[in-house]
């Protein structure tokens, strides 16, 4: 069979085998060659890659999509304000066509930094997130916001568990497989979320095969919370709710002891790691020790207001360079480990180890061509750590997701990204006057 597309000769990182200079090949929407030569004969297409860099489109393991047209709303404020004075009344005047448009911006941005898959955990406006999304020709993982319980809350999201339960199967019937989506039961905190919503989520997630997604152990308050009305801390009050598990995604898990460290590693309980977001709000998590601990960690974004830059690239580079400060170690967070997280890991992390992550044969085509030739990256020693130490944004020239370009020398393929832009900024400006916010 004649490859689709045939990429190099380049420097390829696979992350799961050793770096080579070679070829990548694409039939049917999947890698079917990676080796220091091509396939015999032709291909479909074939992209001349000299000088470039291959590898895989980045994952990114905790993205709030419909936070998008909210940047900038939530700076130099505490958590508790962040949340109930900014957040939930931007979500709560955010309308179905604006959910839609914010994904969609969302899912630019994070094509433009090398990243095809997103876990999104949760909107209120689930059917214009996946219309975004779908728009750009990305993966996501999406959800609803899921909450039940809580003081705090606007009038207009209080919600029964049966209702968010119901509300959520629906959704699931309606998204899960449809082109590159799959849909993710939540939960917001355990601040919004009853025993009977996590019980019957986890029982649900399982049953559809995806994993869930919780902010779990922000704040130390939340811990303090727990131990009030559970008697446990998140970590140790899940677990002892059976939750804990590889169908579980641990969002930040800022706030825990070495116990809980251990509780996640044993059960096989991912992490999404999200540097920025962590160190603007909620505190440093000891990541490094995750790690030793053996716990499977991903990285993560978070949402606009809670980090500004939604870059998987600038992602890897703090994550890095803030557990080395934490553990006054320069040798913790090495860039592979790093360039790991937020590839293969994080593609594990969302029960998507087989499907992408990793330039091997059979996975699907997500993949990234980074051409090294700016100030930042051309003169690197070692241009496989550089990917970690010294990449930015304009070093991915094009992205491939399960096949297709969705960015081609530099230029986003299925929608006109400047009108898309200007309709966002005046559809930003429109959200914030109908809550009253920053006016
Ligand atoms: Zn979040």
């Amino acid at each position: 069979m004649i490859p689709d597309l045939r990429i190099g000769p380049a420097l390829v990182v696979p992350v799961t085998a050793p770096p080579l200079r070679g070829y990548v090949e694409v039939t049917a929407g999947a890698i079917s060659h990676v080796g220091a030569a091509p396939t015999a004969g032709r291909a479909v297409e074939t992209v001349e890659a000299r000088d470039r860099i291959v590898i895989p489109a980045l994952v990114n393991t905790h993205c709030h999509t419909s936070q998008q047209l909210g940047r900038g709303l939530g700076d130099d404020v505490g958590l508790l304000t962040w949340l109930h004075d900014r957040i939930w009344p931007y979500e709560l005047a955010l309308e179905e066509s604006d959910a839609e448009l914010s994904a969609l911006v969302c899912a630019i941005e994070q094509i433009r930094n090398g990243c095809t898959l997103l876990a999104d955990p949760g909107g209120r406006h689930v059917d214009g997130m996946a219309r975004g999304i779908a728009a750009a020709g990305i993966r996501a993982l999406l959800g609803r916001s899921a909450m039940d319980s809580g003081d705090g809350r606007p009038d207009g999201d209080r919600e029964t568990t049966a209702e968010v339960l119901d509300a959520q199967d629906e959704l699931a019937d309606r998204w899960h497989g449809v082109g590159l989506l799959r849909f993710s039961y939540t939960l917001r905190t355990i601040f919004n979320c009853t025993d009977e919503l996590v019980t019957a989520t986890m029982e649900r997630a399982r049953a559809l095969g995806t994993v869930a997604q919780m902010h779990v152990a922000e704040v130390p308050e939340e811990n303090s919370h727990a131990v009030a009305t559970r008697g446990a801390t998140t970590v140790r009050h899940l677990d002892r709710l059976g939750a804990l598990g590889p169908d579980l995604l641990a969002v930040h898990a800022t706030w825990v002891d070495d116990e809980e460290i251990a509780l996640l590693a044993e059960r096989g309980c991912p992490v999404s790691h999200n540097a920025a977001s962590n160190l603007k709000i909620l505190g440093s998590p000891r990541v490094a020790d995750m790690l030793d601990a053996g716990v499977l960690v991903g990285l993560g974004t978070d949402g606009a207001p809670s980090n500004n830059r939604m870059s998987m690239i600038d992602e890897m580079w703090l994550a890095a360079i803030v557990q080395k400060g934490l553990r006054r170690d320069p040798t913790v967070l090495p860039a592979d480990a790093v360039f790991r997280m937020a590839t293969a890991d994080g593609a594990a992390a969302l029960g998507m180890a087989d499907v992408v992550g990793a330039i091997e044969v059979g996975r699907r085509a997500d993949l990234v061509v980074l051409d090294p030739f700016t100030p930042n990256f051309a003169t690197a020693a070692d241009p496989v750590a550089a990917l970690v130490t010294a990449l930015k944004s304009e070093n991915v020239e094009s992205v491939l997701c399960d096949g297709e370009w969705v960015l081609r020398d530099r230029c986003i393929t299925r929608v006109d990204e400047a009108a898309v832009l200007a309709e966002a900024a005046g559809r930003a400006a429109a959200v914030r006057r109908r809550a009253g916010l920053l006016t």
